[in-house]
C-alpha cells in the first residue's frame, strides 16, 4: 500500500509512526510501552512445522521469519520513514548511507547499462560509479546539475538510472529537480535522489518526480552523532525490485541502531527547524563579512540556488558552506583551529556544530571549481554544520576565529 496520507501534519506523523500495538505491547497487553523495544533476534521461533511453513510465505516487513529480515524495531523505523515520504510503498534500511546508494544502484542496473550522476554528488557516490559499477560493466558519466537545457543530450540508449543530490555536497547547487526528473521519465530511465540534506520534510522527493529517495540516516535523522545508517524509499513497483537485491546482498541493520534512529526521528522536525533558522542567521552574518567571498547557502535570499530552493523545497537544514575571500591555506587553518564551538570532523546533522575545510575541485569533472564568474583567488571553502547551540554564541565563535585568522 502506497503512503499518501496527507491528512496529518509531519509532526503528528513523526510522533505516531511505527508504534503499532503489536510492536509496543506484550501479548495480551497491546500498546503497553510507548516505543517499540529493542527486539534483538537472529532466530524467530515457530510453534509447529505448519507455522514454520506458513512463515516462509509473506516475508514482508511485519512477518516474523528470521533475523536477517528484521524484527519489530527495524520494521517500526522503516514504517515511520515510509510514512514521511508521500508516494512511498516501503523503505529499506542499510548499515550506512553509502551502502544505501550502492545497494539501490546495484538493484537497478545491469552490465552494459549507462548511469548518469550529477557532478555535485557526494564524493563516495562518484566512486560507486567509477569503481563498483564499472567493475560490473556499467559506465557512469557526470553531468552539470545546473544545465537543464543540455541534460537530454547526456542520455544514451543504454541510460537506465540518474543519481541526483540537492543541494549538492560541498558546493550546494540546487538543480530544478522536478524539471530534471521529468526528462528522466521521458527517457525511460529511473531517477534516484540523495535526499539527505532536506529529508522528506523539506523535499518530498517522490512527489517531486523522483523514483527512489535515499538518505544517510547517519546525519539528522540519527541526529546525535552516534549511529550509522541509510535508507531507500520507493513506490510499489520499484520497491519490490530494490528489496530483492537488498535481500540478496544480505543487508540488515541492528535493532539497537534502529532504536537510536527511531528516537532521533521523533524530534527531526523541531531539530531541522531550529538548525535551519540558526544556519540562516549565520549565513546572513557571514555574507556581510569582508573575509567571505560567497556564502553557499540556498536558504539565504540572493545566494546561489535560492530561487529554486524557495520554489521546490518546503524546508532546509543547518548545513552550508562559504568561500573565503582570497585567503591562503594557512589562514583557513588558523580560522578553523581557532573555533571553539565547532568540532572538526566529518558528517553533519547532529545536535552539535561541526566544521571542515572543503576543496571541491578534485571531486568535479563536468563542471569547474571555482565556478565561472568567481575570482579564482577565492577558492578555499569552509563547510559548517549548525547544531542546536544558541546562534549568538556561534556568531561570537566565528567572529573570534576571523580575528585569529587575520592576527597571525
Ligand atoms: C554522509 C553522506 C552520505 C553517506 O552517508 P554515510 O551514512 O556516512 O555512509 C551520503 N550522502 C550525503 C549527501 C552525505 O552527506
Amino acid at each position: 500500500m502506497t503512503n499518501d496520507d496527507k491528512t496529518k501534519g509531519p509532526g503528528t506523523r513523526l510522533a505516531e509512526a511505527g508504534r503499532r500495538p503489536e510492536w509496543t505491547g506484550t501479548p495480551g497487553a497491546p500498546g503497553a510501552v510507548v516505543n517499540p523495544p529493542v527486539w534483538r533476534a537472529s532466530t524467530h521461533l515457530y510453534s509447529s512445522i505448519a507455522a514454520l511453513k506458513a512463515g516462509g510465505k509473506g516475508q514482508q516487513d511485519g512477518d516474523f521469519y528470521y533475523g536477517r529480515r528484521g524484527a519489530p524495531t527495524q520494521w517500526a523505523l522503516a514504517e515511520a520513514l515510509t510514512g514521511l515520504e508521500p508516494g512511498a510503498a516501503g523503505t529499506l534500511l542499510y548499515p550506512s548511507g553509502v551502502a544505501a546508494i550502492a545497494g539501490a544502484l546495484l538493484a537497478l542496473v545491469k552490465p552494459g547499462d549507462h548511469v548518469l550522476m550529477a557532478d555535485n554528488v557526494y564524493e563516495p557516490s562518484r566512486h560507486i560509479g567509477t569503481g563498483l559499477l564499472a567493475q560490473f560493466g556499467v559506465t557512469t558519466e557526470f553531468f552539470d546539475p545546473l544545465d537543464l537545457a543540455g541534460f537530454a543530450d547526456c542520455f544514451t540508449p543504454a541510460t537506465r538510472a540518474v543519481l541526483f543530490e540537492t543541494p549538492g555536497s560541498l558546493t550546494m547547487e540546487v538543480p530544478d529537480i522536478p524539471a530534471f526528473a521529468a526528462i528522466v521519465r521521458e527517457k525511460g530511465a529511473v531517477s534516484l535522489i540523495d535526499n539527505t540534506w532536506a529529508s522528506p520534510l523539506g523535499f518530498p522527493a517522490l512527489e517531486r518526480g523522483c523514483d527512489v529517495a535515499i538518505m544517510s540516516l547517519t546525519k539528522h535523522v540519527g541526529g546525535h552523532s552516534d549511529v550509522m545508517m541509510g535508507s531507500v524509499s520507493a513506490g510499489e513497483e520499484l520497491y519490490g525490485k530494490l528489496r530483492r537485491t537488498y535481500l540478496q546482498l544480505g543487508q540488515v541493520v541492528s535493532p539497537d541502531d534502529a532504536a537510536l534512529a527511531l528516537r532521533g526521528l521523533r524530534t527531526l522536525q523541531v531539530r531541522l527547524e531550529r538548525s535551519a533558522a540558526s544556519a540562516l542567521k549565520l549565513a546572513e552574518w557571514l555574507a556581510a563579512r569582508p573575509e567571505v567571498a560567497r556564502v553557499l547557502c540556498p536558504m539565504l535570499p540572493g545566494a546561489p540556488g535560492y530561487e529554486t530552493w524557495a520554489r521546490t523545497f518546503t524546508g532546509g537544514c543547518g548545513l552550508f558552506s562559504f568561500i573565503l575571500k582570497g585567503r591562503d591555506e594557512a589562514a583557513r587553518t588558523r580560522f578553523i583551529d581557532a573555533l571553539d564551538l565547532f568540532g572538526i570532523g566529518f558528517s553533519w546533522g547532529g545536535y552539535e556544530s561541526l566544521v571542515i575545510p572543503v576543496d571541491p575541485a578534485g571531486a568535479r569533472s563536468a563542471t569547474s571549481w571555482p565556478p565561472a564568474g568567481m575570482d579564482p583567488a577565492d577558492r578555499l571553502g569552509v563547510r559548517l554544520s549548525i547544531g542546536l547551540e544558541d546562534p549568538a554564541d556561534l556568531v561570537a565563535d566565528l567572529d573570534r576565529a576571523f580575528a585569529r585568522m587575520e592576527a597571525d
